[in-house]
């Protein structure tokens, strides 16, 4: 039986560059002897429109009963008015929650023909090859209590609580040691250790679980704005950093813009493992949805084809294949060919699809 793939496209560019990678599975399958059983869905305002709701019942079922889950990207302006417990981007929190996605993997590359595309100097980025591991159901994005609360005297109160428990630090940092064997062997933590006693936490069962399963891995320990800082100075220090729900989400995006451009970008989420001794898995752009350029048929699709390229690797068993789209992504763009995102003087500029037929002609 083939693997199963529920296909997410969502909102905005999302339903645009997925097109494109569905043409890239559909030449493995031709090519290759690479065949999904593909199922498509709607999720975010594109199932708010049809359903009432970011996410359906059914959709989840699909995305519980799925191998892997490929998204595209939820939320846009047309949604803006729709209650916030119900806007676009709750239903991709839900997904996160009901497949206990707990690690999110950011890999931030820098391919040789993008060096001049990242806002720091080309010697700082040159061979950049970095990944963030952030904690992505926990922390003070799901803690309790949380809420507005209105004091009554014109005054109102806003409470969100950042909440970790041993079991929920130490299985992610058991990802970012995984990880970090198969790569550099560098592990560095981050939290506020100094301020918060959740960091002090985190810090104490990521050393105690480090001693006991990983002490072959190199580990250290950072402040979070330490970490922000270094990743401007001196990316290159990193090979894995693992950390909690908030600084992740902000550290993963400063470190995304050290490569140039969102439309590159790739991420896969894994839960635990399920019967089949396979983790559960979401793999999608870092991008949004961006209504800016939506139905315009400009956006970059390479970050959604890498994440399916993450598939391959970390799903499907299918590393060569997956070395193989990476090859012809960066064959692609050292010909000079590029979307509007990533356009330098002297490439050529080429659609959506364009982008789509460059990667399968390099194929
Ligand atoms: P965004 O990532 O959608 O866009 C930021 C900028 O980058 C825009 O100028 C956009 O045109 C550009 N960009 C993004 N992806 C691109 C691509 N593939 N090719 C070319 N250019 C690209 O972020 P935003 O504007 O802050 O958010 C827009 C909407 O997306 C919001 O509703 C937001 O909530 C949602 N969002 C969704 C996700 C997700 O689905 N995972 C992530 C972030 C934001």
């Amino acid at each position: 039986m083939p693997p199963t793939l529920l296909f997410l496209p969502g909102d905005g560019i999302g339903p645009e560059i997925m097109a494109q990678l569905r043409r890239i599975i559909e030449w493995l399958g031709q090519h290759r002897g690479l065949t999904f059983d593909m199922v498509e869905d709607l999720i975010g305002g594109a199932s708010i429109d049809v359903h009432g709701v970011p996410i359906s019942d059914g959709t989840l079922a699909k995305a519980q009963a799925a191998d892997a889950v490929m998204l595209g990207a939820v939320g846009g302006p047309k949604w803006d008015k729709v209650a916030y417990d119900n806007r676009p981007e709750a239903g991709l929190l839900k997904i996160r929650k009901e497949l206990q996605l707990f690690a999110n993997l950011r890999p931030a590359m820098v391919l040789d023909a993008l060096v001049d595309a990242s806002s720091l100097k080309p010697e700082l980025v040159r061979g950049l090859d970095i990944m963030i591991v952030r904690e992505l159901t926990g922390g003070v994005y799901f803690g309790e209590p949380r809420g507005i609360e209105d004091l009554g005297n014109g005054q109102r109160r806003g409470v969100n609580t950042q909440v970790y428990t041993t079991a929920e630090i130490q299985r992610v940092a058991r990802i970012a040691f995984e990880f970090a064997r198969v790569r550099g062997n560098r592990v560095c933590s981050v939290e506020k250790a100094n301020v918060m006693e959740s960091g002090k936490l985190w810090r104490e069962d990521v050393t105690a679980l480090h001693a006991v399963e990983y002490a072959d891995v190199a580990l250290s320990h950072m402040y979070a704005d330490n970490c922000a800082m270094q990743l401007c100075r001196n990316p290159k220090q990193f090979d894995v950093i693992v950390t909690d729900n908030l600084f992740g989400d902000i550290l993963s995006d400063e470190a995304s813009m050290l490569t140039g451009s969102l439309g590159m970008l790739p991420s896969a989420s894994l839960g635990p493992e399920k019967p089949t001794g396979k983790r559960a898995a979401l793999y999608e752009p870092i991008h949004g949805s961006a209504p800016d350029i939506a139905g315009r048929g400009i956006a970059n699709p390479i970050a959604a084809i890498l994440s399916f390229a993450m598939a391959l690797r970390y799903t499907f068993d299918q590393p060569d294949e997956a070395a193989r789209i990476e090859r012809a992504i960066e064959a692609v763009l050292n010909q000079g060919i590029r979307t509007a995102d990533i356009m330098a003087e002297g490439c050529r500029q080429v659609s959506t699809s364009g982008m789509g037929d460059a990667v399968l002609a390099a194929l």
